[in-house]
């Protein structure tokens, strides 16, 4: 049986972030029952196609605010999956949630229908940058919905941080990590802020109301966090992600391995996409249009079903590269030479030999000692860009 991810898109949030540019809507939560309905029948609709031979791997609630649904809608949804699919005995299920916006009662209820891990939106723990950044929570928010987790049951708990925030010093990043730290996650996310276009925050840089911190300051950001986490006993397994990790326990998160790994994905909602059997789909990103579409008989661009908005087939030529790209991004693991060649009938030499080669010798790539896999260096982690637009291809 081939394992598959599925990925559930929920688009609403109670108001838009600063810099966020993420497929989600403000204000359009009595929209909420019709979503569910038609989330249910595009799991009918894919499972027509695509349900023979494949097994569930792992579920992830994202967006959006999956917290503002429910749990009778979450299980809703968790119940079309599982009539339709067959899934894995342990299957890692997550919902992304916005601190302060759930109870105990909610904690409690989601654990009781198989959610196994949370994924919190932390960002920081200073006011003032949470302020810039629009977020509606506190750090005391935090604090407390980490430990209604605990209470409720829940026992992998993921805190997503940024760095590189307007006006963000050392000395509060420092104390945002050190605080996330305290608070005993079994899992951390770190991403450098992206500045999107059109969006409050691009346009108050644009007006030179606030700037942004250097790349310097940016680098010497994450070196710290690299070397206080590992201090922490994390283990780090993609370029921004780190994990508890033993003989005896795995924190990694076992969705977004399949994402790395460049292996399949069934993304169901608005603006969802899917990556499975050498096609990729994206459906159409309105909340409208997706419910319209699911529910009417659309002209179809593909034979999957009426709201799929973009469609393509894949060569193995791109295959190839996205695994290269996606796979360098696991610092450790990186791109198995052996999983390479089986799965594409040629090596990654017979390949890529001149990209490898180039990148060995400017000290970008390594390849290990027993010649087993291919990984960034240390160096390499820090232009991680460079690297994988050399997989590219034209
Ligand atoms: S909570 Fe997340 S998805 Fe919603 S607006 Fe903020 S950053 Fe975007």
């Amino acid at each position: 049986m081939e394992k598959v991810s599925a990925y559930i898109h929920i688009p609403f949030c109670v108001k838009r972030c600063n810099y966020c540019d993420f497929n989600t809507y403000a204000g359009k939560e009595d929209l909420i029952p019709a979503y569910i309905s038609a989330l249910c029948k595009e799991i009918d609709r894919v499972s027509l196609n695509f349900s023979e031979g494949i097994e569930i791997y792992t579920v992830y609630f994202g967006g959006g605010t999956p917290s503002l649904i429910s749990p009778n809608f979450l299980h809703k949804v968790l119940m079309s999956l599982k009539s339709n699919f067959s899934f894995i005995e342990k299957v890692e299920m997550t919902v992304e949630v916005n601190p302060g916006t759930i109870s105990l009662n909610y904690l409690q209820q989601i654990n009781g229908i198989g959610i196994t891990r949370l994924s919190i939106g932390m960002q920081s723990a200073n006011q003032a940058e949470l302020d810039l950044l629009g977020r509606q929570h506190d750090y005391v928010s935090v604090v407390k919905t980490v430990g209604l987790a605990r209470k409720a049951g829940i026992a992998n708990i993921n805190l997503d941080l940024i760095f590189g925030i307007p006006n963000q010093t050392e000395k509060t990043w420092k104390k945002s990590l050190k605080k996330a730290i305290s608070l005993k996650p079994d899992h951390l996310s770190l991403y450098a802020l992206t500045i999107e276009d059109s969006t409050p925050l691009a346009e108050k840089i644009a007006e030179g109301m606030i700037s942004m911190p250097d790349d310097d300051l940016e680098a010497e950001m994450y070196e710290w966090a690299e070397k206080i986490l590992k201090q922490s006993g994390f283990k780090q397994y993609e370029i921004s992600n780190w994990a508890r990790r033993d003989q005896y326990i795995d924190y990694r998160c076992q969705h977004n391995l399949q994402y790395w790994r460049n292996l399949p994905y069934l993304g169901f909602g608005a603006g969802a996409h899917s990556y499975f059997n050498h096609m990729r789909w994206e459906n159409k990103k309105q909340i409208l249009s997706y419910i319209n579409a699911i529910n009417g008989e659309d002209e179809r661009i593909c034979t999957i079903h009426p709201a799929v908005n973009i469609y393509s087939e894949l060569s193995s030529t791109m295959e190839m590269g996205e695994t290269m790209m996606m796979g360098l991004r696991l610092v450790r693991e990186g791109v198995n030479l052996l999983d390479f060649r089986n799965r594409f009938g040629k090596s990654v030499f017979d390949v890529y030999e001149n990209e490898v080669r180039r990148l060995e010798q400017v000290g970008l790539l390594q390849i290990d000692d027993d010649r087993k896999r291919i990984c960034l260096t240390r160096r390499g982690k820090h232009l991680g860009n460079q690297v994988f637009m050399s997989f590219l291809g034209d």
